[in-house]
């Protein structure tokens, strides 16, 4: 039992033989490899530095950066297929999705050759940063600012919640700077290597059993070379959101990928646990809830299909409103996926040896990051449906 969209009339040949090689991989590391990482403090070193001799990890980046030259459709394939085995590799939403992406369209030559070929073979990693504590859902107030001085940029804020700092080369931080006339937001990316003075992290302990952490970034002064910026200092939101669509499409496909994993565990127990005449899997209290559960799956994968098809088309607007909605069906998916696996097991479900219960907050991530369901829905009103807003 899967849920690999494995029909020849829905993907191509190419998609197809890339979900089967990734799935392959992810299963030659599995679930035991990568909760007992998350055990012992480890990163899934392992599993990146594979995939990336496979040329995964930047199946997305242009080919004369040593990229695939393929696009999202592509690393989400990959995204999820690996989470649907077990092994879900959360960095993938933010290094080459969101940040080889923004580098990739509107990066200089120098920032291009800089940054992608280690994005695109996994030896660099970027973070991204764009959460503030006084902000959170509001990214409009955001105050994390950058100032001119000569040839330098100085940026000062914080940041909450950043993922995988500690193992990134670099941060891309979300900044803004003043727009003299009107003082409305206008986002600015920044590049910050992580050992830039004045630019400190502290880890957030978190109730996430996963091997990237987050953290809180102290921005202090932090002067960066006039070359830090990415892209154009007036065309802020249009790049930013270059990179957040994605990051959208990426947060489905991390969540269809958990979804699929914990709904495969959970029917392979529903078939063989026997306690009264028949198994459980013939209750249809179980059967019905796993069989509603793939429902949502697979419509959340077509419709995660089709905001990457319209990114990679080059249809932004289009690719927005349906990155939103893919990533909004796909966390509530995944959620009541891992959520009737669990109960599936029954008192199984939350021992560490069928590791399904570390799901249930994993699994939550998608409903809050990198924008909550409610902001999804608020969207979905004002830009969809034409409703006026509450805030
Ligand atoms: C595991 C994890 C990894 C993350 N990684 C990153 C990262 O790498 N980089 C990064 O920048 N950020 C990251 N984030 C941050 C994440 O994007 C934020 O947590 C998210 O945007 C919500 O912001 P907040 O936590 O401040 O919640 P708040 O904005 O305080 O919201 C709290 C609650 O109020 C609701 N709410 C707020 N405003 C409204 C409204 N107008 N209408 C209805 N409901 C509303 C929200 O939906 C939510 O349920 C990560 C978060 C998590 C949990």
């Amino acid at each position: 039992m899967s849920v690999t969209f494995d029909n020849a009339l829905l993907e191509s040949e190419e998609r197809r033989t890339l979900r089967a090689s990734v799935a392959a991989l992810g299963r030659r590391f599995g679930r035991e490899y990568f909760t007992t990482a998350v055990r012992e403090g480890r990163q899934t070193d392992e599993l990146w530095q594979e995939a990336a001799k496979l040329g995964y990890l930047g199946v997305n980046l242009p080919e004369e950066y040593g990229g695939g030259g393929a696009g999202l459709s592509e690393l989400a394939i990959v995204l999820e297929e690996l989470g649907a085995t077990g092994c879900p590799l959360l960095l993938l939403v933010v290094s080459p999705a969101i940040c080889g992406t923004v580098i990739a369209r509107f990066g200089t030559g120098e920032q291009k050759r800089r940054w992608l070929p280690g994005l695109a073979d996994g030896t660099t990693r970027m973070a991204f940063g764009i959460t503030e504590p006084d902000a959170g859902s509001n990214s409009h107030r955001i105050t994390t600012t950058a100032r001119r001085e000569g040839d330098t940029w100085v940026l000062t804020g914080r940041k909450v919640f950043v993922s995988g700092v500690d193992i990134a080369d670099a941060t891309l931080i979300v900044g803004r700077t003043e727009d003299a006339r009107t003082g409305r937001l206008k986002p600015c990316l920044f590049v910050v290597p992580r050992e830039t003075p004045g630019f400190e992290f502290r880890h957030i302990p978190m109730e996430l059993a996963a091997p990237e952490k987050q953290f809180q970034l102290f921005l202090d002064d932090v002067r960066l070379p006039a070359d830090a910026l990415v892209g154009d200092e007036d065309a802020g939101l249009l790049q930013l959101f270059a990179g957040l669509n994605p990051e959208r499409v990426m947060t489905a496909a991390f969540s269809l990928g958990m979804g699929r994993y914990a709904l495969e565990v959970a029917v392979e127990y529903a078939r063989v646990r026997q306690v009264w005449k028949a198994p459980i899997g013939a209750h249809q209290a179980i059967a019905h809830p796993l069989a509603q559960a793939r429902i949502d799956l697979e419509l959340a994968g077509l419709m995660t299909r089709k905001a990457a098809f319209l990114y990679d088309a080059g249809d932004d607007m289009a690719a927005g409103e349906a990155a939103n909605m893919a990533k909004y069906a796909a966390a509530e998916a995944g959620a009541r996926a891992v959520d009737q696996a669990v109960h599936t097991l029954g008192g199984n479900g939350l021992t560490t040896e069928y590791g399904l219960a570390s799901l249930l907050t994993a699994s939550r991530v998608g409903r809050i990051a990198p924008v909550s369901r409610e902001m999804i829905l608020n969207f979905v009103c004002h830009h969809t449906l034409g409703l006026p807003r509450s805030y």
